[in-house]
Formats: structure tokens, sequence, C-alpha cells
């Protein structure tokens, strides 16, 4: 399609409006979609002309989800739409390991963050030395690390995965013969895989030159990083809410303690939380997750009712703001920039993500 096409085929102000008033009536202020619909409108214009795509997490604020990403989704959903487009620009709407995933999946692209604050606690929880140290640990067991590290870490591992596919992976490795697996870097996602599949669980200890305790049977070797957003909620939150609304079903991400994983009614990725509750029958949902996730699900759901606890929030994915969408369009900045041997190196491990579901 040539420019001028594209350009002429962005939604125009006035159906940026309608479709913006229309999807977040009941969540987000009028006069607040006003603003944010003309924020909306110019990045679409200028994507076109630029022919960028735009990919946005699910825990995008509800105005910029529901209006300039291409592709929703989860870090994998994201993965897998960066690694087939055939735009010259990637703008990531989401945090930085995801935008280097991006960039690891195309090295000759262009691939922008809106903010280089963009971090996570558990991708600045390990380091590639601390792999190398467990590798050396643990010889011949595989690495799996969580798409949550940057990408010197992933270039230390053997497979990537996400919280969609992460017991799919240990799976797999279970399948051909291996025992024990490096599991990185959120000690609770592979607590919750462990018990998942029914196998053991350890960590590695904490002071150097001290031998690991031995394992004994298929088990994962974990690691002690974790969500700063997940670890917060509590068996007690859960109960409070039981209490208050006893036809509530409540959903949590695997990023939570395991006691939280037991005491609610299903655990999934943020995908499967989304399929989770338009599939569901209940009176209302409680997700326990970054709160934008319930805002978005919620638009997509109208007839859904949703409680939300909000008062924990991922101040990295809260960074990422439409005015510095729309910032990184016109000044093509942050550019993510990585060296070609820590690309090439953590290619592996992401492919191997992509063909396991
Ligand atoms: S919600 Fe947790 S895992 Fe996700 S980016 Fe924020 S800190 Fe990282």
């Amino acid at each position: 399609m040539s420019k001028a096409l594209a350009i002429q085929e962005a939604p125009t102000l006035d159906e940026t409006r309608a479709s913006l008033h229309e999807k977040l009536k009941g969540i987000v202020p009028g006069a607040e979609i006003e603003l944010k619909a003309e924020l909306a409108f110019k990045i679409n214009r200028l994507k076109a002309e630029k022919n960028a795509i735009i990919l946005g997490h699910n825990y995008m604020e509800p105005a910029l989800y529901h209006s300039v990403p291409d592709h929703t989704g989860d870090s994998l959903a994201l993965a897998r739409e960066s690694a087939e487009t055939d735009a010259d620009i990637i703008l990531f709407c989401g945090v930085q390991f995801m935008a280097e995933t991006a960039k690891i999946l195309n090295p000759d692209k262009t691939v922008l963050i809106p903010s280089d604050k963009a971090g996570c606690s558990l991708a600045s929880g390990i380091n590639a030395a601390n792999v190398r140290d467990l590798k050396r640990m643990y010889p011949g067991a595989p690495v799996v690390t969580y798409v949550n590290t940057y990408a010197s870490v992933k270039a230390e591992s053997d497979y990537c995965c996400t919280s969609g596919n992460a017991p799919g992976v240990v799976r797999h490795l279970l399948s051909e013969g291996h025992e024990q697996i490096i599991f990185l870097p959120d000690e609770y996602l592979g607590r919750n895989t462990a018990r998942e599949l029914g196998i053991g669980f350890v960590l590695p200890p904490l002071i150097q030159g001290i031998a690991p305790e031995a394992v004994t049977g298929p088990a994962i070797i974990g690691w002690r990083a974790r969500c700063e957003v997940h670890e917060v909620f509590s068996v007690e939150d859960i109960t409070a809410v039981r209490k208050q609304f006893p036809d509530v079903s409540i959903v949590a991400h695997p990023e939570c303690h395991p006691d939280v994983v037991d005491a609610s009614d299903y655990s999934g990725s943020t995908k499967q939380m989304n399929d989770y509750v338009a599939a569901t029958d209940a009176g209302r949902f409680l997700l326990l997750t970054e709160c934008s996730m319930g805002d978005n699900i919620m638009a997509e759901n109208p007839e859904k009712d949703m409680l939300r606890l909000c008062s924990s929030r991922c101040p990295h994915m809260n960074q990422i703001t439409m005015e510095d969408t729309l910032r990184a369009l016109e000044e093509l900045r942050f550019q993510v920039e990585l060296p070609r041997d820590i690309i090439d190196q953590a290619r592996l491990p992401i492919d191997r993500m992509l063909a396991i579901h």
C-alpha cells in the first residue's frame, strides 16, 4: 500500500473519538477520552506514514490499549506478532525486555520503546553471571528462562518461556529425559509450574561456594526474583473479597504466591485470564494482576462485572504513555540496540519458545 493511501486509511479524528467513547464509556471520563482521541489520531496517522506497527501489552492504560496498537496481547502473543511483521518500524508499548525480544527477532528493523525507564523487577533480578554460576552448580541441567529477562540472560539460556507456556516447555524437557531443569528468574512461577507438573522445586544456596543440596527425581531449580506487583496479593485479600462478594470468581496470575493461586478459582497468563473471563459465567470477577488489565478486559466484556484491587500498580508499565508513544514515532526514540553476538545467542531459546504451545 502506498504511503498516501495508508495515511488516508488511518481512522479520522471523529472515528477515533467515536470508537474510544464506545469502548471506554463507564471506564474513562469523557473529557479524558477527548484528549486521548486527539493523541490516538496523531499516532495512527504517523504510524501509517512511517510504515510502523504498534504492539500493545495487556497492561497498557485503557485509552492507549484500545486505540493505537495493531496487535494486543501478552508477551508471547506479541513476540509471535513481531516475528511476522513486514513493517519497517516496531513500536513496542510494553517494557524493555519485551522490546528487546522484538529486536532479537528483527535485528535489522528499527524497534522503539516509548520510555527508557520501563524496566521490570523480574528482569533486573538476575544477570548473565548468575546464570553461568548456576550452570556450573548444576552441570547438564537445561536452562529455561522466563521471557521477563534481559537479552544477556536469554543468551545464556536453552529455552525461553512465558507464563502461558512455562508448563509446556518444562514438560517438553522432562519428556526428553531431563530430570533437573534450571528455571529462571521468577520463584513463584517456578513453584507454581513445579506444582502443576507434580515435580520438586529447590532453590540454589544463597552463599557463593556452598554446595547445593542434592536433588533427586524430577525438579525445577529456581531463583529468588519476584514480580513486585503480583507478590503483594495475599490469601487474606482473597478471603476478605469472598466474604463481601460470595459470587466472585477470582483469577490469579501465576507470578502470585502458590497459596494465592491455590485460593483462587483459576490461574493463567494474561491471555488465559482474558479467555477465562470471556468464557465463564460469574456474578463478578477479580483479577489478581496489574490493574489496567481489569479495565481492558472490562472494555472487551462490557456485560461482565469486574472488581479491582488496584493498590499495587506496575511502575514500569505505567511509564508508557500516549504522549511518549507519539514522541517515539515523531523522533524515532528510544531505539532498542543490542550487541550482535547477544542477538545471535538469544535467538535460539526464543525460537524454541515460539515453537512450543
Ligand atoms: S508487572 Fe511485574 S513482571 Fe510485569 S513488568 Fe511489572 S514488575 Fe515486571
